[in-house]
């Protein structure tokens, strides 16, 4: 999904929480579940590429002409990632906000690549799964 489509549902889940005190707060959360954690994106671009410029490696995936079907493991977008962030809110409990918002780019993620047709990548859901997976694949 677009970063700024992102963003605009961060905008949008944060505004429920706008009479809090610490709202500051809560919006950074919000913003960081659910816009910062596609960098994950861009970690990958700069491993493949060896290139630091953004604005590349936002066209990179823009144009999706990279690794049809090749299965990429995005690190902020798996379960065990989502797990330690949820075990955090045992201890921080505003961890809350920036949970809820993972949970939402998670689901916008998964509704874009339900109504898309332009699958650039598979994306895997599990750090376990792609270990595996990775694995297996060298086996043969
Ligand atoms: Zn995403």
């Amino acid at each position: 999904m677009l970063p700024i489509l992102h963003f605009i549902f961060s905008l949008l889940l944060s505004s429920l929480f706008i009479s809090k005190s610490n709202f500051l707060l809560i919006l950074l959360l919000i913003c960081a579940g659910g816009f910062l954690i596609d960098i994950d994106h861009y970690l990958i671009y700069f491993i493949k590429t060896k290139n630091f410029n953004l604005w590349k490696g936002y066209k990179f995936y823009l144009n999706a002409k990279h690794g049809r079907n090749e299965h990429v493991l995005q690190i902020f977008h798996t379960f065990e990632f989502f797990a330690l962030v949820l075990i955090s809110c045992l201890f921080f409990p505003m961890m809350l906000y920036f949970s809820a918002s993972i949970l939402l780019h998670y689901i916008l993620d998964i509704l874009e690549n339900i109504f898309t047709k332009n699958k650039d990548y598979v994306k895997v859901w599990s750090i376990l799964y792609f270990i595996i997976k990775k694995k297996n694949s060298q086996a043969f």
